[in-house]
C-alpha cells in the first residue's frame, strides 16, 4: 500500500489523529523581476552600485580597490623607509636611489 503524502499514510495507522498544517508556506504569488527590483539591495556610498553585500559601506569592487591602496600606501611607505634609511646609513647615494626608483 502506498501513500501519496505523509497525511494519508498517519491517517491510515490511526483515523482519530489530528493533524495541524504547517511548515513551510508556499506564496501563491510568484516573484517577478518587478519585484525584485523593488525589494532593492543595498548601495554603495561611494559608486552607488546596487550589492548584495556590504563592507565598510562600499561595494566588493570599492573596498577591494581600498585594500588595493592601502597595500600599495603601505608598500610605498616601506620602500622609502628602506631608502632612507640606505641613506641615512651611507650605504646608497641619492643617485644610485634615483636610478633604483626609475
Ligand atoms: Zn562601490
Amino acid at each position: 500500500m502506498s501513500y501519496s503524502n505523509v497525511r494519508e499514510a498517519l491517517r491510515a495507522v490511526d483515523p482519530d489523529l489530528k493533524i495541524i498544517p504547517g511548515g513551510v508556506r508556499h506564496s501563491k504569488k510568484k516573484l517577478t523581476m518587478n519585484d525584485w527590483e523593488a525589494a532593492g539591495g543595498l548601495f554603495c556610498s561611494r559608486c552607488g552600485q546596487e550589492t548584495v553585500r556590504n563592507f565598510d559601506g562600499v561595494c566588493l569592487t570599492c573596498y577591494r580597490e581600498d585594500v588595493a591602496r592601502r597595500e600599495q600606501k603601505q608598500a610605498d611607505r616601506a620602500e622609502k623607509q628602506y631608502y632612507r634609511k640606505k641613506l641615512s646609513e651611507g650605504t646608497i647615494s641619492l643617485a644610485q636611489m634615483r636610478e633604483g626608483r626609475l
